[in-house]
């Protein structure tokens, strides 16, 4: 049973489908966050993709196996009962297997504020590191104090002309080389003690809207093409809460084999306490998975 439609789950569904291992999808959507991201250019094999496009390739791929998928199905429990792994859905399905891969992903932690939405891909983002090279020479603003938003500030200041760096209290980021990098870039301007309030623009991103913290008395509208968020992710993991071992940012532990410690049972991808969220990280992960999965279920028939 694979958990999650995004590149993780898809690529454990090529894998697994073409080793012969019946598989069942449940997944809310079919993409993951891929679907949502505007441009893509670390992606081997394209010098630039649309993210709506590799979920195409990913997607078409699959389509060639008989895959059992129940997308638009939001997993709200998993559990294990006379050992199978059983997960059920909002819906009030149930889907059992032997083995399951978690590849549920994450979602980046959202500032909650007007225009945030409406702009996400037109000049809201929540990718530095995939997004920067489409701010070449433009003023962008960075909300977030942690070493995300320092990395992220640091690595757009080498591509943007201009970037803000707001956050609502004292960094807490590593000094070095972050608090080093970013206090030595010229082109980056600190804003310590102001929050978003609102992100406006047209068809795109135009400027940000910031509010002293924590009184609130005190606002600057600030002109900028972009705004990236980095105030970090939440995992989607609720539903394993019980059964498998997290770490605080509700991460599921896994080796390098992916295995979560619970037997049959692994997790693959931004899920998963990886170091780093990429596209082609989540892959091999997913990948990983099938192998670490095919191997328990041979040794358990
Ligand atoms: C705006 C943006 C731009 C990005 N740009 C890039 C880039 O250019 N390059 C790059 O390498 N990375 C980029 N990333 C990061 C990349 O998208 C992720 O690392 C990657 O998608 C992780 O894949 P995943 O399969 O682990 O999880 P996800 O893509 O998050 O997919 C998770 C899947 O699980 C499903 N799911 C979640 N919860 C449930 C539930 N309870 N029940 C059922 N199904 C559920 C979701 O519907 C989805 O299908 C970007 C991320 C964002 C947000």
């Amino acid at each position: 049973m694979i958990l999650g439609c995004g590149p993780a789950g898809m690529t454990a569904a090529i894998y697994a489908a073409r080793k012969r291992i019946d598989i069942v999808m449940v997944s809310e959507d079919a993409g993951g966050q891929v679907a949502t991201t505007f441009g893509i250019e670390n992606y081997p094999g394209f010098q630039y993709v649309t993210g709506p496009e590799l979920v195409d390739k990913f997607r078409s791929q699959m389509g060639q196996f008989d895959i059992e998928q129940y997308l638009g199905e939001k997993i709200t429990r998993l559990s294990r009962q006379d050992g199978l792994f059983v997960a059920q859905t909002a819906s009030g399905k149930e889907h059992a297997a032997r083995a399951c891969i978690i590849a549920t992903g994450a979602r980046p932690r959202q500032l909650g504020v007007t225009g945030e939405n409406k702009y996400r891909g037109k000049g809201v983002s929540y990718c530095a590191t995939c997004d920067a090279p489409l701010f070449a020479d433009a003023t962008v603003a960075v909300v977030g104090g942690g070493n995300s938003a320092l990395s992220a500030a640091f690595e757009l200041s080498r591509i943007a002309s201009k970037v803000y760096l707001v956050s609502r209290r004292e960094w807490r980021a590593d000094e070095a080389p972050l608090i080093e990098n970013v206090k030595a870039a010229s082109n980056i301007e600190t804003i310590i003690g102001y929050v978003a309030e609102a992100i406006a623009g047209e068809e795109v991103v135009k400027g940000i809207t910031i509010k002293s913290f924590p009184k609130g008395d005190e606002y600057k509208s600030l002109t900028v093409d972009g705004v990236f968020v980095e105030i970090g992710l939440l995992s989607n993991s609720d539903f394993a809460r019980g059964l498998v071992r997290m770490n605080e940012r509700g991460e599921i532990m896994v080796d390098c084999d992916t295995w979560t410690g619970v037997p049959g049972l692994f997790a693959a991808g931004d899920v998963t306490n990886v170091k780093d969220k990429q596209i082609v990280i989540a892959c091999g992960q997913g990948a990983v998975a099938v192998m670490s999965a095919f191997e328990y279920l041979l040794r358990r028939r």
